[in-house]
């Protein structure tokens, strides 16, 4: 169910981006979805297309999911490395995409190999862009 929760939000703001860009009717929406969002994307386009049709002025818009891949950003030398190519299980590697917050356990800065690390790319879900009708 949480994919529909989050379907309607992504609905809700292109409608809002789109009323404050003064557009009558939207024709496509850019979603960003980060990689480490633990939805799944088939569900998820699903309910973006049923839950549009409860929207006037997005009934017929399109939605683009474009996926963000996840990066990480060394919180002792700034350096920003992306989950992809760095070694670990496939077990870890799941894991990690279900709780982002234990990648801390599994990986370390490729470069100063510190454990202290942010998410700096691919958590959420966002509207890149809308393109509509005035
Ligand atoms: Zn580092």
């Amino acid at each position: 169910m949480h994919e529909w929760a989050l379907a309607e939000s992504v609905i809700k703001s292109a409608v809002e981006h789109a009323s404050a860009e003064k557009l009558k009717k939207l024709k496509e929406a850019g979603v960003v979805f980060g990689e480490l969002q633990a939805i799944d994307g088939e569900i998820f386009s699903f309910a973006l297309e049923e839950l549009r049709k409860q929207f006037p002025g997005a009934a017929s818009c399109k939605f683009k999911i474009i996926k963000q891949p996840a990066a990480f950003r060394c919180k002792a030398c700034s350096h920003e490395f992306p989950l992809k190519g760095l070694k670990k299980t496939k077990d870890e590697a799941e894991f990690i995409h279900f709780v982002p917050e234990m990648a801390h356990t599994f990986l370390k800065c490729p470069k100063c190999k510190s454990p202290d690390f942010e998410i700096a790319r691919g958590r959420g879900v966002s509207i890149s862009y809308i393109k509509g009708e005035k």
